[in-house]
């Protein structure tokens, strides 16, 4: 049976440090504040908005929710975050995706300053995680990454196989495992012969956003499989990861919920006391 990471138990521990971090920063006359964009009334959308204001007030962060009309403009959209970009309050911003369609959500995430970009979506931030810069990681592979580190796993030389390309998870996690020396391989939706390459894969990363998608014959004994899925089935949340089953296979996995999804908010936090002390600096 494999060793189960939790990313509740971790993301707790990671709550009392920051709590310790924020009142030390305090002392020092730096406050992180957090400001979180959401347009529209998306229903996931304002869980997770709720998620991360709720994360916040116990870390002692201060925040704010800036709620917008649906069919606001792209102009005041942009305005409102350059607005924020001058809010010395403010180190973290983010724009809750998705934004309704008739909006560019890359336009709209190019006007956050690339320091109070807590999300790490920004190009600049892009770029310099793609050339091996210090800048901001997004916030869910900085949280698989951090939850392989506590593990202890090594991964230096290791097969690691990402399903999934997308932006936010599956490319910047893809870059970070490159980055400590995995041989990497990334799997998408056109990929022939899928399960010859995961079960290839040391470390397993699913992001692709299909409940159940990985099963036990496509792993290999002993591998690390870390599911960032989120799916909704039958009003219950399950990952890409097929659990029941991998878990007899796996060395080590992710559970959902109560892995990856806590560490995202964790890593949110990060990023935001991280900004605040740079722009301190
Ligand atoms: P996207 O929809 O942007 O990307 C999904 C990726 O999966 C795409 O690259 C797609 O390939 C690939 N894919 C889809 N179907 C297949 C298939 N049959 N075979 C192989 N690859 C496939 O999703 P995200 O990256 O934003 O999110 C992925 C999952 O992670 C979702 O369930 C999401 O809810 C969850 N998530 C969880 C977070 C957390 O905190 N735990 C945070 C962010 C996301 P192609 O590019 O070819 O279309």
């Amino acid at each position: 049976m494999a060793i189960v990471l939790s990313g509740k138990e971790l993301s707790e521990q990671l709550t009392q440090e920051q709590k310790k971090r924020v009142e030390e920063l305090a002392k020092q006359g730096i406050y992180p504040g957090l400001a979180v964009v959401l347009v529209g009334e998306d229903p996931a959308s304002q869980i997770y908005v709720r998620n991360k204001g709720i994360a916040c007030e116990t870390i002692g962060i201060h925040s704010v929710t800036i709620r917008l009309d649906a069919d606001i403009s792209q102009e005041d959209l942009e305005n409102k975050i350059k607005e924020l970009n001058e809010d010395r309050k403010i180190s973290g911003i983010l724009v809750q995706l998705p934004l309704p369609k008739h909006l560019n959500e890359e336009a709209a995430l190019s006007c956050i300053l690339p320091e109070k970009d807590v999300d790490g979506f920004h190009l600049i931030n892009a770029g310099k995680l793609f050339t091996g810069q210090t800048g901001v990681t997004p916030c869910t592979p900085k949280g698989v990454m951090y939850m392989l580190k506590q593990a202890g796993i090594n991964l230096v030389g290791k097969e690691a196989v990402v399903i999934g390309r997308s932006n936010i998870v599956g490319k910047p996690a893809a870059m970070l495992l490159l980055n400590e020396h995995c041989t990497v391989t990334i799997l998408h939706s056109r990929t022939k012969n899928l399960a010859e390459h995961t079960k290839r894969a040391d470390i397993l990363i699913a992001a692709i956003g299909k409940a159940r998608f990985v099963t036990a014959d496509m792993v290999k004994p002993g591998a690390v499989v870390i599911d960032v899925g989120i799916n909704r089935v039958d009003g219950k949340v399950v990952g890409d990861v097929d659990y029941e089953e991998v878990e007899k296979v796996a060395g080590y996995i992710t559970p959902v919920p109560g892995g990856v999804g806590k560490m995202t908010i964790s890593m949110l936090m990060e990023n935001t006391i991280e900004a605040a002390c740079a722009q301190a600096r």
